[in-house]
């Protein structure tokens, strides 16, 4: 009733007069394009998931605008307490110890509300974008969709959320880079390493890169790389579309990680202190045995005088024990009663 007096008092006045027409199409992040639904078990009232629909039709319409033409089907988003409490269905699309995920081509976001953080990356606003980010691509792709990479995929939501997911960043890919651990594009098509380790390292690599990507070419230009997609992969679609290979954007990347980005003076400033507590640390132990050897030194000289003078005392007693002493002459004389009266 109150959205209705609403509209009626600020509605442009043409708006009122003008004659009925056929219904505007909804705008991105109305309830046609996006609804929010809550597991039974969860028990969400219905102020709660209000607020949650809301968000989500406020990510919706941020995001839809950077993919043309989308949305193209309603996207649903439902919320769970835990793991725990996912149906078995769902719980093998799950990453442990994250908080959402979606299934495409089901256009569905799910998210875990207890693993949901105060702060990014885990927070809401950058859960659900990352996670609108995928459905919207896949809504993008169309038919193509299951062509879609998953780096791209997954570099994408990064970039677009603002967060790399599970918090890796470009200085940890320098160590990776500098290891010759780095993951390579083609193992990363159809999935990321089950291992939490590598796992990361994809995720970091997959956002690095795409954020290169969007930066050096656009976005524009990668989602037409998206849209002639065919058999023969993105390497090729993207040749077509930009005229030179993926092969050359790698090395480009690179060479901007370690020479531009800044990444390598990243790591020495992070960890200037504790290089510089090692420095001190160093120059404590060094001083203390310094000092422990002059002690020592000092101590050793002092017990070799004691020695000295205890010797020549024996010398100077063993001497005197050899030859009559007069001074005994003379007590004995006193104690004999010599003593005049
Ligand atoms: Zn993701």
């Amino acid at each position: 009733m109150l959205a209705v007096l609403f509209f009626l008092i600020w509605a442009p006045l043409p708006l009122l007069t003008a004659a009925p027409q056929r219904p505007a199409p909804a705008l991105p992040g109305s309830p046609a394009e996006v609804r929010a639904r809550a597991d039974r078990e969860l028990g969400l009232d219905a102020g709660r998931l209000a607020r949650l629909e809301q968000r989500a039709r406020e990510t919706l319409a941020e995001l839809a605008p950077r993919f043309p033409g989308t949305p193209s089907r309603p996207i649903v988003v439902t919320a769970h307490r835990d793991a725990d409490s996912l149906p078995a269905e769902l719980r093998e699309h799950l990453h442990e110890g994250t908080p959402g995920f979606v299934l495409l081509g089901h256009d569905e976001i799910h998210l875990l509300l207890d693993e949901i953080a105060p702060a990014p990356p885990g927070d809401l606003r950058t859960v659900l974008r990352h996670e609108m980010v995928h459905v919207l691509l896949d809504q993008f792709a169309g038919q193509r969709a299951p062509l879609v990479p998953r780096w791209l995929h997954e570099g994408l939501a990064q970039v677009l959320s603002d967060f790399t997911y599970l918090g890796t960043t470009e200085e940890g890919l320098v160590y990776v880079m500098a290891i010759g651990r780095l993951p390579r594009l083609s193992d990363l098509e159809r999935d990321f390493p089950a291992d939490d380790l590598q796992r990361r390292r994809a995720y970091a690599f997959a956002r690095s890169f795409t954020a290169y990507l969007v930066r050096e070419t656009s976005l524009e230009t990668i989602l037409e790389a998206v849209s002639r997609l065919d058999d023969e992969g993105f390497s090729s679609a993207w040749l077509r579309v930009t005229h030179h290979g993926l092969g050359r954007e790698m090395e480009a990347w690179r060479d901007h990680l370690l020479n531009e980005s800044g990444a390598p003076w990243r790591i020495l400033f992070n960890n200037c202190f504790q290089y510089l507590m090692i420095a001190a640390v160093g120059l404590l132990a060094f001083a203390a045995i310094r000092r422990f050897d002059r002690e020592s030194r000092i101590r050793k000289r002092l017990e070799l005088a004691e020695l000295a003078e205890t010797a020549a005392a024996a010398e100077a007693a063993a001497e005197s024990g050899a030859r009559p002493d007069s001074s005994d002459h003379a007590d004995h004389g006193t104690t004999d009663g010599q003593t005049p009266h």
